[in-house]
């Protein structure tokens, strides 16, 4: 361990990051509806004690407010920068169900309760505090650390980094996202497929079912086909196999007539490598062996298609955080994949910028019933995340990619 190591370890201040997180957690911002406008003024005025004024908004959509942060000038500055992408929206809660207060932000044998505590308000206090640190020992940063602090991941991301991708908002080296892994470092997570699969029928009475053909028993069987059935293709080494639930069904008019049409849900989880396409051709395939034909028996049409992201183990900066954690806690951190889609994939995707998913609190504590994260795990997440401000000087891709750049528009840094 170095001196800034020590130095870096001795300045985590856990009423720092406690206090940060339940301020968080004490303001509602739930999505649906979508209300993260408060949350984006307190933290300006977070982020405007600790000297680095009060950033910009961006609201791509009225009453949807994303806020952007850094600590200079970005990628003008010539320094790489680190992007920290975190989500301010929760979703909701239904307060009958809790034992704690879910915007109380109690503090219970090691652990901060409440809505958004491990997902991801804990993670961004976090980050915000490890910043704090290194301002408070009076490291000078080898890189920009730049804030997108944003609305609505828990619906798509629409109007959150979504919008910031369309509006060229995004340009970093790296981007660290920190939702709850569990401390592990999550390369990978599947995608989804939500599709409306509608199956016809002939009608007859109800008293002579064999002169119909009901579209209820076509959609049950269907179902059976596609429900917790595994498709045809290689396991992910950190995502396991795709899976498909049959979420929903509707259909039938009356018990006194065989029904003309049903409608099925599906959500289909998919692995990085799968395309729409690809995937809806798995689907009608599958239905295919029940003797049905897309088109004729039924229709399907896609709700809506997340892809699956991933990065490359090998990536540089796989390896730069897997360093700060090493450095901070003694330990080798572990890797995971995420079983659904985060706001990361808008970088790994359509940005090429290599995204770790790293944060503290438990996984499967994200959206239950008394959420929680563990104060242990905030304060090893400022410690990583300080040592990971303090010592990222880019990557070598992301130099390469910066100097090709460079050339072209005199922007450095910035990755297509
Ligand atoms: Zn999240």
């Amino acid at each position: 361990m170095t001196p800034l190591d020590r130095r870096i370890r001795a300045a985590v201040d856990v009423d720092a990051v406690v206090g940060l997180a339940r301020d968080l957690v004490q303001i509602r911002s739930e999505n649906p509806p979508g209300q993260e406008t408060e949350v984006v003024e307190h933290l300006r005025g977070v982020f405007a004690d600790l000297g680095l004024g009060r950033g910009d908004v961006v609201e791509a959509t009225p009453g949807r407010q994303n806020l952007i942060v850094g600590t200079g000038d970005g990628a003008a500055s010539g320094k790489p920068v680190l992007l920290v992408n975190g989500h301010l929206d929760t979703v909701p809660v239904r307060p009958q169900a809790w034992r704690h207060d879910p915007f109380g932000g109690q503090v219970h044998d090691g652990r901060l309760y409440g809505r958004g505590s491990a997902d991801m308000k804990g993670g961004i206090a976090a980050a915000i505090t490890a910043l704090q640190v290194c301002r408070s020992i009076g490291v000078d940063l080898p890189c920009e650390v730049v804030f997108h602090l944003v609305a609505d991941e828990e619906l798509g991301g629409e109007h959150g980094t979504g919008a910031l991708v369309e509006r060229g908002l995004i340009a970093a080296d790296a981007c660290l996202d920190p939702e709850p892994t569990g401390l592990k470092l999550c390369l990978a997570e599947r995608g989804l497929l939500f599709a409306r699969i509608t199956t016809r029928g002939v009608p007859a009475h109800g008293s002579e079912p064999s002169k119909g053909r009901s579209a209820i028993i076509t959609a049950a069987a269907i179902s059976q086909v596609l429900h917790d059935n595994e498709f045809p293709q290689q396991p992910h080494p950190l995502l396991g196999t795709t899976t498909c639930n049959v979420g929903m069904i509707r259909g039938g008019s009356g018990p006194n007539v065989v029904p003309e049409e049903c409608e099925l849900r599906i959500d289909r989880r998919v692995l990085p490598g799968d395309t729409e396409d690809g995937v809806v051709r798995g689907i009608v395939d599958r239905i295919s062996s029940l003797g049905l034909t897309a088109g004729t028996d039924y229709e399907i049409d896609v709700e809506r298609f997340c892809e699956p992201s991933a990065i490359d183990a090998a990536d540089p900066f796989v390896d730069q955080v897997a360093t700060s954690f090493t450095t901070m806690t003694g330990r080798e951190p572990g890797t995971t994949g995420l079983p659904f889609t985060t706001d990361a994939r808008f970088m790994r995707n359509q940005l090429g910028i290599p995204s770790v998913v790293f944060g503290p609190g438990k996984l499967e504590l994200a959206h239950v019933v008394d959420e929680y994260v563990e104060i242990e795990s905030l304060m090893t997440a400022v410690a990583v995340y300080a040592h990971l401000f303090a010592t990222f000087t880019g990557t070598k891709r992301a130099r390469d990619d910066a100097d090709n750049q460079a050339s072209h528009s005199g922007v450095a840094g910035q990755t297509v």
